[in-house]
């Protein structure tokens, strides 16, 4: 049986209280016992020292005895308080002695003393105590005074009210300290469990479809807030997916729509014998094909670079290396068509991935060819700025229109539309360029003027 973490919590903090509540009660318990013990201790020290200066005053020192019937009031206050004395002169005879004075009196009183003991604590080990004491007088030794006692310690009547008093009010604090505890502990469990039972629902909502589901609860608690912001996230980018895909969808059937119904109306002229079948227009039914073959391809390696952009292929390569060899392929292109390519820069390393780099200087140098005329020319510089590596791709073509920038980057783009398709452009080149250059951590702008020229800028970590 599972339980919920709000029930796990509040038992949690429920036996912690009780435990830190018992252990606080013992040890403050054991603490006062001692501490009371010791004092009680000390003042059966103290009546001795005061009973044997009381002795002391009672020699009459011109007589050179002591005064008899003072000491019998000094012994009898004594036995008030529980203390037996004898006093002797220095020749060793008794001057007076409680128990001969009293013997029964004596017996009962220890008897007394023993029961209150053992009822406080049935295993106390106490027995009379004498302790015998020189009487001095001018320093010179008058006598002796034998003191005795229920030792080591004893509890008067008061002083085992006192203790049961101590104990009652223990117990009490011990019991509203741990109602509190709970009390404390139960709402501690709730401010924990609550915002995490918030984002079970969140993110139960979430799994279902809901993806617009977020977590508004605030908590003070770190790893909560980080929960919390995670689910938040996840909701995020489940909602942009699901909007990216129903515009890729509408996209692509909007890209395949216009080529695919051209095709369909001439062969179906030509299946129904409205078009003779001739080369020419054979020829360019396949030139549909083939543009539509090129866009699937396209489509194809920006889902790899969106969707997969966290595999990259590490290695360290000198970026001008790489660019010097992809315009060598370029070079023949560049000559037919009578358009000047040139290329400065000096060895410059990077970690990157070097197929998908490859790519983004294919991508802006082949645009470049595609968008400049006869006599122009294309400039591709290396360079560092930095802790960055900057690629520029500059021509002398037909520009952008100012309006149309801020959307070359998106998906099947074209500033030209009727003049691209065919040119044979599927609008996904410079959408897979900057999603290969954002993966690496990197970025990518452009600035042109329509009808001067077009720079596109790419700039990458350098390799530490
Ligand atoms: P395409 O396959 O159509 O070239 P791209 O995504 O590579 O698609 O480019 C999007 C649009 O940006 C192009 O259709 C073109 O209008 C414009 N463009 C890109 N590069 C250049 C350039 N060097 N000069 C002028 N226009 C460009």
């Amino acid at each position: 049986m599972k339980h919920s973490l709000r029930s796990k919590l509040s038992v949690s903090y429920a036996v912690i209280a009780l435990l830190l509540v018992a252990v606080i009660s013992i040890f403050i318990n054991v603490f006062l016992q001692n501490q009371f013990k010791d004092y009680v201790i000390n003042q059966q020290r103290q009546k001795n020292q005061q009973i044997l200066s009381l002795v002391e005053k009672q020699y009459n020192i011109s007589e050179g005895n002591f005064n008899t019937s003072a000491i019998e009031n000094v012994g009898m206050n004594a036995l008030e308080q529980g203390i037996i004395l004898k006093v002797k002169d220095e020749k060793g005879s008794m001057v007076w002695d409680a128990t001969a004075h009293n013997n029964g009196l004596c017996v009962q009183m220890l008897t007394n003393m023993a029961k209150n003991m053992i009822s406080h604590d049935p295993n106390f080990k106490g027995k009379y105590e004498q302790t015998s004491y020189p009487v001095k007088v001018n320093s010179n030794e008058v006598g002796h005074a034998e003191i005795g006692y229920y030792g080591p310690y004893y509890y008067t009547d008061n002083d085992i009210d006192f203790l049961n008093n101590l104990n009652t009010i223990l117990v009490a604090v011990g019991v509203i300290s741990l109602f509190m505890a709970l009390l404390v502990g139960a709402f501690m469990a709730k401010r924990i469990s609550r915002p995490i039972s918030k984002a079970v629902t969140a993110a139960a909502r979430i799994s279902k479809g809901d993806f617009q589901q977020r977590i508004t609860e605030k908590s003070g608690t770190r790893e909560i807030v980080q929960l919390t912001d995670t689910i938040n996230n996840l909701a995020d980018s489940l909602e942009k997916q699901k909007n990216l895909r129903k515009q890729m969808t509408a996209d692509v059937a909007h890209e395949l729509r216009t080529p695919l119904a051209n095709l369909q109306s001439s062969m179906e002229a030509m299946i129904d014998g409205i078009w003779e079948p001739s080369g020419e227009r054979l020829e360019s039914c396949h030139e549909e094909i083939i543009r539509i073959n090129r866009l699937v391809g396209d489509l194809e390696k920006l889902e790899r670079f969106e969707a997969d952009n966290t595999a990259l292929y590490i290695s360290e390569f000198d970026v001008s290396e790489l660019v010097r060899h992809i315009l060598s392929n370029f070079e023949n292109e560049f000559h037919k068509k009578g358009v000047e390519l040139k290329f400065s820069g000096k060895t410059e390393i990077i970690e990157a991935d070097r197929d998908k780099i490859s790519q983004v200087i294919i991508n802006l140098v082949s645009n470049a060819l595609k968008y400049t005329l006869e006599g122009g020319h294309v400039e591709v510089q290396v360079k560092e700025t930095g802790t960055q590596v900057e690629m520029i791709v500059s021509d002398s073509g037909q520009g952008i229109p100012a309006e149309d920038i801020p959307y070359i980057f998106e998906r099947f783009y074209r500033a030209d539309k009727s003049r691209n398709r065919l040119t044979g452009g599927s609008g996904l080149g410079l959408t897979i360029t900057r999603a290969i250059v954002e993966s690496h951590k990197g970025k990518i702008s452009v600035s042109s003027e329509h009808g001067k020229g077009t720079t596109f800028r790419v700039s990458l970590p350098k390799s530490k």
